[in-house]
């Protein structure tokens, strides 16, 4: 199958999972994660439309996106994984949207960014729903204060979160775990669902699925 037959086979399968519960499927963005893969495999994919994509380390997206945005404006690059505050200024630079938003420090350092003149991103914060101590993210129960706390002592504006399901679960009860405390905070969008459980995503309520495998093929 060629990357434009892949794409087209997921967004079949996300808009059948958004009416399937009742959902119109233009409030799921697809996430098209190309982390790993060089721009020669991205651009298919550009061509096909695929306009928001994601990357997990600010490097490898500083080294790979730049030519790609100059040459078309419409696309938005999505920051998934961890980042570091010293590496906030590129970042921002690079990424219409960070997902990873988990301490107060991060949130200081993007608030003084923003505050000097950078574009400000579209925020999620990310909750380790399943509480496992090598996953970054904030613990269930602390996160709707710090939601108000980056909203109130830092300025900025959360439009949802973000979870990661550990790999040996079942993910619905996460997915619900994460839309439930969104509704306490008040943050409308949710970053969950990937390759191997975006339609269960998608039926709890997933505003954003982030795909990479079975858009690029296996990672090496
Ligand atoms: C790599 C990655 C994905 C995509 O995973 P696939 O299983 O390849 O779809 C989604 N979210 C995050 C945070 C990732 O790092």
């Amino acid at each position: 199958m060629s990357a434009a037959e892949r794409l087209a086979e997921i967004r079949g399968r996300l808009g059948a999972a958004a009416l399937q519960a009742n959902r119109d499927p233009a409030s799921v963005t697809l996430v098209a994660v190309s982390k790993t893969f060089p721009p020669e495999a991205v651009m298919p994919l550009i061509d096909a439309g695929q306009a928001v994509f994601g990357e997990n380390r600010v490097q490898e997206a500083s080294g790979k996106w730049p030519i790609l945005l100059a040459r078309h404006t419409e696309l938005r690059l999505h920051l998934i994984g961890p980042l570091q505050t010293n590496k906030v200024r590129d970042a921002l630079a690079l990424f219409h949207a960070v997902h990873s938003l988990d301490r107060e420090r991060l949130a200081a350092a993007i608030a003084k960014e923003v505050a000097a003149g950078a574009r400000c991103p579209e925020i999620f914060v990310q909750v380790n729903t399943g509480e496992e101590p090598q996953k970054a993210g904030v613990p269930p129960r602390e996160a709707v204060a710090f939601v108000r706390r980056c909203r109130e002592v830092h300025g900025l504006p959360v439009a949802g979160l973000m979870c990661i399901p550990p790999l040996e679960d079942a993910p619905g009860p996460h997915f619900a775990l994460l839309r439930k405390i969104g509704e306490e905070a008040g943050t409308g969008a949710l970053s969950m669902g990937m390759s191997g459980d975006f339609e269960t995503a998608i039926a709890f309520g997933a505003t954003h699925v982030r795909i990479g495998s079975a858009l690029f093929g296996a990672r090496g």
